[in-house]
């Protein structure tokens, strides 16, 4: 198995993409600390199945957006499985709304969660990863960094900071083994978009010339390709998985 030996930590990994992330990680191999900030339970579920593949599984509650948590969860993380070799910064929120009546704190929240919570999760492991010469950071960003969405200034503007905030880091530690990539999604059938009004749905599904949603699985086998070892030469780099929608 290509991920054998390989330790990971998902973030936001209760639920929807994040989850499929954290459960083909451990088909290929990989052993993973799930990730998530309110629910336990499905969190607990993702644990098992990644178990029943015969992997160890770890459950690490925080809040990406709180510095002195993330801390505390990564290092709870690198004591129990040893180390970290794989980061998905994947945990993400939504506060939509048409930016002249956006409230200072959806703004906030969405680029906090989003956005700084990438980087304080990144800030948490790479010194590990700097110390081994080794590490594979993926950032889930999404189509809208790209293509713009009415709405959602907001978490297009988080989405699109992910952008350039891996191509700089990719840089800064390209001559220690650690690769740095993003994965941006299109219209993925999640709760996330399970929350849009059906009217909203049927609209962006007309525009995605595959005709159809895409899975957290083909997700997750972007990712997943992008932490083994083929992509060993591939950084700074952006793989859209969206259906030809962008
Ligand atoms: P989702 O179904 O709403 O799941 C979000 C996950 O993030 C949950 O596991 C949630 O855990 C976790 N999370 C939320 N806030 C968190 C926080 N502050 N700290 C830690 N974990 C947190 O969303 P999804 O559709 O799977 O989206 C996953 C990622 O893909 C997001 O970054 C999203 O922006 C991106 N994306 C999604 C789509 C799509 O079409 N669905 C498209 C493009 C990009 P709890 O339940 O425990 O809070």
């Amino acid at each position: 198995m290509e991920l054998e030996g390989r330790v990971a930590l998902v973030t936001g990994a209760s639920r929807g993409i994040g989850r499929a992330i954290a459960v083909e990680l451990a088909r290929a191999g990989a052993e993973v600390a799930v990730n998530y900030a309110a629910s336990e339970e499905a969190a607990r579920e993702v644990a098992s199945q990644i178990e029943a593949l015969g992997q160890r599984a770890y459950l690490v509650k925080f809040d990406v957006a709180d510095s002195e948590a993330v801390l505390r969860g990564v290092r709870e993380v690198e004591e129990a499985l040893g180390r970290i070799d794989i980061l998905v910064n994947n945990a993400g929120i939504t506060r939509d709304g048409l930016l002249a009546r956006m409230k200072e704190e959806d703004w906030e929240r969405v680029l906090s969660v989003n956005l700084k919570g990438a980087f304080l999760v990144t800030r948490a492991v790479l010194p590990g990863m700097m110390k081994r010469r080794y590490g594979r950071i993926i950032n889930v960003s999404s189509v809208v960094a790209f293509s713009g969405n009415p709405g959602q200034t907001n978490y297009a503007a988080s989405k699109a900071g992910l952008v350039g905030f891996s191509r700089s880091l990719a840089l800064e530690v390209a001559r220690r083994g650690i690769t740095v990539n993003v994965v941006a999604p299109g219209f993925i059938e999640t709760d996330m978009t399970a929350a849009l009004p059906e009217k909203a749905r049927e609209a962006l599904l007309s525009r995605v010339p595959m005709g159809r949603a895409g899975t957290p699985e083909e997700v997750a086998h972007a990712v997943v390709f992008l932490a083994s070892d083929r992509a060993s030469y591939i950084t700074g780099t952006v793989l859209h998985v969206n259906g030809g929608l962008w």
